[in-house]
């Protein structure tokens, strides 16, 4: 906002002034900041107070305080108008009110007040109240010009809610859209280890048909990986539940990070031998403070996901010291992240949508690992071109909010 030009000003300048204002893009609060400057110059007050009904409450609050001297806080002297606005807001009129005799000794005990009622939305009636500390009176003049100061101040109040509401409607949107998505993701991975469990399932109970043992065997062993399948993303929603709202538990304890990730790599070449995994680990490496079940669940999604979404390149794992953390950085040379879809990467449900075709997921993973590693008060971030991504994390020595529960190593 252009700072304001104290000299003597036009009327033509003046409502120019006021024009310019309500056009301005600054937040409403320093459109009113400046309105009231600009209007001190022809209308005298002490003190004003704007009260708006909330939106959510429906109680009448303190939008807004000005305070022009006379030794009171704005916040202070916001309650000099209370009853009056009240008043204002039941019979809809302008109000003034003047003290009984005059304050010449004590000029805070003899407020002269006016209330102007202000309606930005039908629902949402407000006031404007103007304060005069021990007079003078307010003129039939400076009534005008209060009516009009109010005018002024229900198109700035009317912004502020406009503004609110439209964010208000962006989140719903975006929350409505994370629903949808997450309905259809969700129903699609669903649908897929269900359809697989049916069909091998009705193949088997087949009468016109005798499978022979080996047979019956492969296809017990699709429903038990697809069964398998099913349990996973159902603890992966309960997981992402409880980590959203802080009721996961965490048991910690000593943990080797090294032998965990030779254990979950382990595990991983059984079922995948062809995973090409490099460790590249520093030697004296210290155990350090966590929970190893939910820091596996963090390893196994990001060899989970150099699988999928980088399926026959290397991946590198690295494990070395830095200063008081251990970092732990996984390395593959797929395809990459585009650059766009980097930030929102540990998002709930968020999935690449050129990527979710190649692979099974509902975007929980990240989102997930994310939780967990800021519950061991550590940080993980992704680094992505075309030639290769890098997941690094770390993760503290010793945790400085927590206490390890057992002092056992693992
Ligand atoms: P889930 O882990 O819940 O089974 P997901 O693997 O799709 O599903 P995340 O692990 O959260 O979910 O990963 C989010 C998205 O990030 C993936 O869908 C994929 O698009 C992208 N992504 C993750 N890791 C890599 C990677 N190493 N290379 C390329 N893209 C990746
Ligand atoms: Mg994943």
């Amino acid at each position: 906002m252009t700072p304001h030009n104290k000299a003597a000003t036009s009327s033509g300048e003046r409502l120019n002034q006021y024009f310019s204002l309500l056009s301005s893009t600054a937040s409403w609060k320093e459109i009113l900041e400046e309105l009231f400057l600009v209007s001190r110059e022809d209308f005298i007050f002490d003190n004003l107070v704007i009260y708006q009904t909330d939106f959510e409450t429906g109680s009448l609050d303190v939008l807004f305080a000005k305070s022009t001297g006379r030794g009171k806080s704005a916040e202070a002297d916001a309650s000099w108008g209370e009853s009056l606005a009240n008043k204002v807001i039941h019979e809809n009129r302008m109000i003034f009110e003047e003290p009984g005799g005059e304050g010449l000794k004590d000029r805070l005990a003899y407020p002269y007040i006016l209330g102007i009622p202000i309606t930005p939305e039908v629902k949402l009636p407000g006031v404007l109240v103007f304060i005069r500390f021990g007079g003078p009176t307010f003129s039939d003049e400076d009534c005008r010009y209060a009516q009009w100061t109010a005018n002024l101040t229900t198109s700035i109040v009317r912004k502020k809610l406009l503004d609110e509401f439209m964010s208000k409607i962006e989140n719903i949107q975006s929350v409505t859209k994370l629903q949808a998505d997450f309905i259809s993701t969700i129903s699609h991975e669903l649908r897929s280890p269900l359809g697989f469990i049916k069909g091998y399932t009705t193949t088997l109970l087949r009468t016109d048909t005798n499978w022979d043992r080996e047979t019956q065997k492969d296809f017990l062993e699709i429903i038990e990986r697809e069964t398998n399948n099913l349990t996973d993303l159902i603890e992966d929603l309960l997981d992402s539940s409880r980590l959203q709202s802080g009721q996961m538990k965490f048991d910690f304890h000593l943990v080797r990070i090294d032998s965990l990730i030779r254990d979950e790599v382990n595990r991983v070449h059984l079922t995948n031998p062809e995973q090409k995994i490099e460790l590249d680990f520093e030697s004296d490496i210290p155990a350090i403070e966590g929970d190893p079940r939910k820091l596996a669940q963090v390893f196994d999604n990001l060899l989970s996901n150099a699988r999928k979404y980088a399926s026959d390149a290397l991946l590198i794992i690295k494990l070395f010291k830095e200063k008081k953390h251990l970092i732990i950085e996984f390395i593959d040379c797929g395809p990459g992240i585009p650059k766009i879809y980097q930030p929102r990467i540990f998002t709930r449900f968020f999935r690449v949508p050129e990527q979710s075709m190649k692979a099974h997921g509902t975007g929980l993973g990240l989102f997930i690992c994310k939780q967990i590693v800021e519950n061991h008060e550590g940080t993980i971030s992704v680094s992505s071109s075309q030639t290769g991504t890098i997941f690094r994390i770390s993760l503290p020595f010793t945790l400085a909010a927590r206490k390890i529960t057992a002092e056992e190593s693992v």
